[in-house]
């Protein structure tokens, strides 16, 4: 049986007209108001975060003061290395930079960030070229400059490490869970995601209503994903890593073969977790952090 929703979802919402120079507002909503309320200016839902884009914040950062902690800039072309130049005001924003996974480049600008201070994380709409995520990987294990998580690489160092209690997985990071999340686009069609809806899959039109929404294919097949990864069984349900993705990057088809580097990418950091847990086991020092 396919989940019922919770009572309270999150709605990120392109082109909101309370905020007309955000890419997107993410707003905390009943059930029952998801629809076209959802564009309602008159309307003063909860709103937990703001997406950006760059350059609105290269332009006049100021605007955004008021959602400081709840910003995401997102980072769509190679040459947002302006943003390195603005550190102080992402610091000061405590903005996180979401960078697309066809502009991560060669990785230089989001490793800049992160030894900066800056929290980046990749988009997972995609996956950035096998040699570049194999870097970034590797400098997120290795490098002494890094002073601000990378992500999905943290969560999935931080959920070996048990602290799942604490932080999200990705699937909530980044707003893909079935039943919990949607995506209204600038035309206002909706999705489970932005990576869905730009992969061409919809729940419907935003005037179709909630219910409508829950009535289409999308829908039925997001929210059995996780007794499809199990009945079959598919590959998440044999990844190390389920616990903290819970097939983030396969929604809504557990089938897809869409996580390939990634998956890599968060073996390497598994196997690093279990070496340096050995060596202190072997030391007799694990779980010692007092003098
Ligand atoms: S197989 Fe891929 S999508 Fe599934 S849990 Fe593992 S990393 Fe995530």
């Amino acid at each position: 049986m396919p989940p019922d929703p919770t009572p309270v979802m999150v709605a990120t919402v392109a082109a909101h007209p309370r905020l007309p120079r955000a890419i997107a507002v993410i707003i905390a909503a009943p059930a029952a108001r998801l629809g076209p309320q959802l564009l309602d200016p008159t309307w003063e839902p909860e709103i937990l975060g703001v997406i950006v884009d760059e350059r609105e914040i290269l332009r006049s950062s100021e605007q955004f003061a008021p959602f400081a902690h709840r910003l995401r800039v997102r980072a769509e072309s190679t040459e947002a290395c302006e943003l390195v130049r603005r550190v102080h005001v992402l610091r000061r924003l405590g903005a996180v930079v979401e960078v697309a996974p066809a502009a991560v480049g060669d990785g230089t600008m989001l490793l800049r960030l992160a030894s900066h201070g800056v929290p980046v994380a990749i988009g997972p709409e995609s996956e950035p070229a096998p040699e570049v995520l194999r870097a970034v990987t590797r400098h997120f294990l290795r490098s002494p400059s890094q002073r601000s998580p990378i992500e999905p690489f943290f969560l999935i160092a931080a959920f070996l490490g048990g602290g799942r209690r604490r932080l999200p997985p990705l699937v909530d990071f980044f707003r893909t869970r079935p039943g919990r999340h949607v995506y209204v686009t600038a035309e206002r069609r909706v999705s489970l995601s932005r990576p869905l809806a730009l992969a061409g899959a919809f729940f419907g039109d935003l005037d179709d209503g909630f219910a409508a929404w829950r009535a289409s294919a999308l829908w039925r097949q997001a929210a059995c994903f996780h007794d499809r990864v199990f009945a079959a069984p598919h590959e998440c349900a044999f990844c190390a890593h389920w616990r903290c993705c819970q097939g983030c990057y396969r929604l809504p088809d557990p089938t897809s073969e869409t996580c390939g580097g990634w998956r890599a990418a968060f073996d390497e950091i598994r196997e690093c977790h279990g070496a340096l847990t050995a060596t202190l086991a072997a030391r007799g020092t694990a779980g010692n952090a007092g003098p």
